[in-house]
């Protein structure tokens, strides 16, 4: 609830005041136990370091809160958060950059089991292979190097690693970004049928909406560190109200021989966090901008009167 993620700058600058830049700006949303919630936007926009601040990687939360199963978890000391780590795990785009080069695949894992006091010995060594199983890579694969797996294999680790530690809760930061198209339909299968049969929930992150209208149930689109919609993701795709979410999605190929989907081209490029707009922070980009646009800025609001679809723009206050 109302999340916000500070980086502190090096420099001061001229008036040497302390200087920081805002990524996540107020951010609220909920995932529910069981689903997937896509979260998607440009590069930049916030959403990676959002995933991480909420598994307290890298900079963490500063500001609002989050509730885990029913716990307000943020003002926990690292100390008291460390159980939560098992619960919540995180996979990410570039597994071979999470993966130590000189330790086999079936160290890694163990490794792992060992720091969570899972499992050592004979019996750490069976349940790596029986997660090498769950996520389609043979007994063979224990005793290769990172550099020996090919992308999708790679990636099949990361998930098993992050399975090593019974999660219920995992971030899947850009899991398939990296690999061919092929490949991204075999591992967005495999999460989800590891969702159905581990009852997992995921929030997934991406920055294109074609990968995640596959597997999430709703989805969240983020523009400057906010989230400007959300809703279930048949309605988001079927009947998209934000002009941002709208210039995304017309962008996807369509299908059928003579299907049309008119291309919304944004003016200009996402501008850094350090430059944010006044007033709505997309006015300069968007095409139905009106002038109060660069004076208001709109609040995420339900859809008339429909909570499971909030919009913020001013054309639906
Ligand atoms: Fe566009 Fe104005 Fe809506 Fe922002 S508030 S998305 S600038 S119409």
């Amino acid at each position: 609830k109302d999340i916000f993620v500070h980086f502190p700058l090096k420099s001061g600058g001229a008036s040497g005041k302390a200087r920081r830049v805002s990524a996540v700006n107020g951010v609220s949303f909920e995932v529910n136990k069981g689903e997937t919630l896509g979260l998607v936007g440009e590069s930049g926009c916030g959403k990676t370091t959002l995933g991480r601040a909420l598994v307290r990687i890298g900079h963490g939360v500063v500001g609002g809160t989050v509730v885990f199963d029913g716990r307000e978890i943020s003002s926990l000391s690292n100390r008291a958060f460390g159980p939560l780590r098992k619960e919540m795990q995180m996979i990410f785009q570039d597994p071979f950059g999470s993966l130590n080069p000189r330790l086999t695949i079936g160290q890694t894992i163990a490794e792992v089991l060992a720091v969570h006091r899972l499992a050592k010995g004979e019996a750490a060594r069976q349940k790596t292979l029986e997660l090498l199983d769950i996520v389609g890579l043979n007994s063979e694969y224990a005793d290769r190097y990172p550099h020996e797996f090919s992308g999708g294999q790679r990636q099949r680790v990361g998930i098993a690693r992050a399975l090593a530690v019974n999660p219920s809760f995992i971030i899947c930061d850009e899991p398939v970004s990296a690999l061919d198209v092929s490949i991204q339909s075999q591992i967005i299968n495999l999460l989800k049928d590891l969702q159905r049969d581990f009852g997992l929930t995921y929030l997934f992150i991406a920055h294109d909406l074609s990968v995640v209208e596959y597997i999430s149930d709703r989805v969240a689109v983020m523009y400057l560190g906010k989230i400007v919609e959300i809703t279930s993701s048949q309605e988001l795709y079927a009947n998209p109200k934000h002009p941002y979410t709208r210039a995304l999605l017309s962008s996807i190929p369509v299908p059928e021989p003579d299907g049309k989907r008119e291309r919304i081209l944004l003016k200009g490029d996402l501008p850094g966090p350090m430059h944010i707009p006044s007033g709505c922070s997309f006015h300069p980009r968007c095409p139905v901008a009106k002038p109060e646009c660069s004076k208001r800025e709109p609040r995420l609001l339900p859809l008339d009167g429909n909570d499971a679809h909030r919009v913020s723009c001013l054309l639906y206050e």
